[in-house]
């Protein structure tokens, strides 16, 4: 009878404790700011998205085009909680407002939806012709398999983030051919956009890693050359193209500035160069601005 009663009271005290917890959370503001840099973004570029709220978040979601990704946590004191999201702004995205939808989940008090838009201007890019590289039916083909495998293997969100500060331009040479450029290759002008930054340096210059990261693909392809990409971590990878030799294998850990491999002309290439790209949620963007500015 006795430990009945000890029992009862335990469940009790307990209950008790649980409901003035729930009270002291419910009795806590949903405060959350959103920040957004309030300047007119381009193709190529990528936009920082901070928010802070007065609750941990249980999940977040960002949507802008075709892309779907999340918050992810960057700092935290006794009332706050700061997260930040990166976007990137396509080639292909039209002029204009553009729609981007947050949707925000806390624990227990439920989901918090945001519509903001995002003011996108034109750029102009260049245009240059690419007489001897002819892309054929076959080699088409070969790209598109290429691009899908490097595609999938760009998907994987890895929650960590291992940048740190700013990127280092990977190799030391002549800027040859800008990103974004509109192309067209051999007799049959086949269209193309230039997805990086191409940098001429001879032949067996040594590239360096970007910033810290790991190894998500080291591999010798028949189109794209031998490629090196590196995960950054949270959505955002780096690319090395038309390598000479590739100095790490995959799983491998990188830092800032660890030789990763050589310059190169493998694949389809006019001469030696580094083809650099950097990727955000899968969609190319312009690398430079990650050696220009502090994206957190
Ligand atoms: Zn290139």
């Amino acid at each position: 009878m006795k430990s009945k009663k000890i029992i009862i009271i335990a469940i009790a005290v307990n209950l008790a404790i649980l409901a003035v917890g729930l009270w002291y959370y419910l009795s806590i503001p949903v405060d959350v700011s959103i920040e957004i840099d309030s300047r007119d973004y381009c193709p190529g570029d990528v936009v920082i998205i901070k928010i802070k709220t007065s609750r941990e978040l249980k999940e977040s979601t960002l949507v802008f085009n075709s892309q779907k990704t999340k918050f992810f946590e960057t700092g935290k004191n006794d009332d706050s909680r700061l997260y930040r999201g990166l976007i990137a702004v396509p080639l292909n995205c039209k002029p204009g407002e553009n729609a981007l939808e947050i949707i925000i989940k806390f624990p227990i008090v439920g989901t918090r939806r945001f519509n903001r838009t995002v003011n996108i201007k034109s750029r102009k890019f260049k245009r240059t012709h690419i007489a001897s590289l002819s892309r054929t039916n076959k080699i088409m083909k070969t790209l598109a398999e290429e691009s899908r495998v490097a595609r999938q293997l760009r998907s994987k969100i890895t929650p960590e983030n291992l940048r740190e500060g700013r990127f280092i331009i990977p190799v030391k040479g002549r800027f040859s051919s800008p990103y974004g450029q509109v192309r067209t290759y051999g007799k049959r002008r086949r269209k193309g956009r230039h997805r990086g930054t191409d940098i001429s340096a001879p032949k067996g210059t040594k590239i360096k890693a970007a910033n810290n990261g790991v190894v998500s693909m080291a591999a010798k392809f028949r189109g794209i050359g031998n490629t090196i990409l590196v995960d950054h971590g949270q959505g955002i990878q780096s690319i090395y193209m038309h390598l000479d030799s590739i100095d790490v294998k995959r799983t491998d850990t990188v830092n800032k500035g660890g030789i990763i491999g050589t310059v190169g002309s493998t694949g389809q290439s006019t001469g030696p160069h580094l083809h650099w790209g950097v990727y955000v949620n899968n969609v190319a963007v312009d690398p430079m601005q990650f050696t220009e500015k502090d994206i957190p």
